[in-house]
């Protein structure tokens, strides 16, 4: 049998969970996985692009345990009330090829991109950073921000949307966390003055310049989560050549990040170096830092092992019959349950080719 986790299960597994306390828990899970970096079969994922957006598909494996995403990414579909971003994936086991788990993976896409955010930040934001701008206020942004307050300890948030009212329903949902205080700017000039961290999380499908150099000051660390596909980007290419540049992996990142605008050699570091102690974080207090943040297949690994076993721990999810369990199983075809067939046919002349 195979654990279904679908949206209501998940959101009231984070409920119950506190989702300060989920992505505090997931980035340990992401933080552990990224540590044994070497047990993974790793490769970019594979995108299927189309002029309104792009359909992508991100598998990995530690040799136990089998993962993939289906993702999607389409900035146009808030016009039609649909999600920029949903997803939904498996957890298998390797031996056996069998899937442990099937969950939606959009609201937990949205914890682990925020876990990954906050967990990269600690290595690369300055000691004792408080404030952060957050630079497009949709679907992910009140995770990234309950993020960078439990981890970080960020308690002052400006925030800037080209949408005031996804800003308001951000200041909004933010209310309950009485330790943020939530500004909503009038550009992102204004939000991103004098602040220690910046968090872009845009949905454009272009070579969008959300941060130009003029913006950034020295020490500042930048969170860049809305350039992850080829021709969409955020940052202005002068703020990378300036700047400390971590990515997931890179052959990906080369590919969709921020980076896609850089030439092919630019050096870049990959976090599992910083998180193993092969290469510091932040260098000294002046650096500028970015973090060039594309979402890898092993974080939704790790957030699929945590799912499943908080879904376990709290009793949560549907036992299912995804995989036939015939008692014969070279007799696939007996599940076949003729009784049921509603054609008109259902005699056992069915079965007789038609006298010509
Ligand atoms: P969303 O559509 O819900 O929100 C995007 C927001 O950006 C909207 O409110 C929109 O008005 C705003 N925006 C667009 N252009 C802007 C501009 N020029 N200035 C200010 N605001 C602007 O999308 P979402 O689910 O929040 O995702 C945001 C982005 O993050 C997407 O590009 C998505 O692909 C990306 N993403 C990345 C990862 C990752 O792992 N790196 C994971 C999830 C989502």
């Amino acid at each position: 049998m195979t654990l279904f986790i679908d949206v209501d299960h998940a959101a009231t597994l984070f409920g119950k969970i506190g989702i300060g306390q989920a992505i505090t828990q997931m980035a340990s899970y992401i933080k552990a996985d990224y540590c044994r970096w070497a047990d993974f079969d790793k490769s970019p994922r594979t995108a299927n692009h189309s002029i309104c957006g792009v359909i992508e598909l991100m598998p990995t494996d530690d040799g136990k345990q089998y993962s993939f995403k289906y993702v999607n990414g389409h900035p146009g579909n808030a016009g039609n009330n649909l999600l920029t971003v949903m997803a939904f994936g498996v957890l298998a086991n390797v031996d056996s090829g069998y899937p442990a788990v099937l969950s939606e993976l959009t609201l937990t896409t949205a914890v682990r991109t925020a876990a990954t955010s906050a967990l990269v930040a600690q290595s690369l934001a300055r000691k004792g950073s408080t404030r952060m701008a957050i630079i497009g206020n949709g679907a992910q942004s009140e995770f990234q921000a309950i993020a960078f307050y439990e981890m970080l300890g960020i308690n002052e948030v400006r925030i800037f949307d080209i949408d005031s009212a996804a800003s308001l329903k951000l200041k909004q949902n933010l209310e309950s966390y009485t330790g943020i205080n939530v500004t909503v700017a009038a550009s992102v000039h204004e939000a991103v003055k004098g602040v220690d961290i910046i968090t872009t999380v845009t949905a454009d499908k272009a070579y969008a310049t959300i941060l130009t150099p003029d913006m950034i000051e020295p020490g500042m660390h930048i969170n860049a989560v809305g350039g992850d596909c080829p021709g969409k980007t955020e940052l202005h290419a002068d703020i990378l050549r300036n700047a400390r540049i971590i990515v997931e992996f890179e052959p990906q990142t080369r590919i969709e990040g921020d980076i896609q605008q850089l030439d092919a050699d630019h050096p870049v570091i990959e976090y599992f170096r910083i998180v193993r102690d092969n290469e510091p974080g932040r260098e000294h207090d002046t650096q500028v830092t970015v973090f060039d943040s594309v979402g890898f297949a092993l974080e939704d690994f790790s957030s699929l092992r945590y799912l499943y076993d908080q879904a376990r721990k709290y009793a949560i999810g549907e036992k299912i019959h995804l995989v036939p369990m015939p008692a014969n199983i070279k007799n696939l075809y007996q599940l076949i349950d003729e009784s049921s067939d509603l054609s008109s046919a259902s005699s056992p002349q069915k079965h007789q080719r038609a006298a010509s």
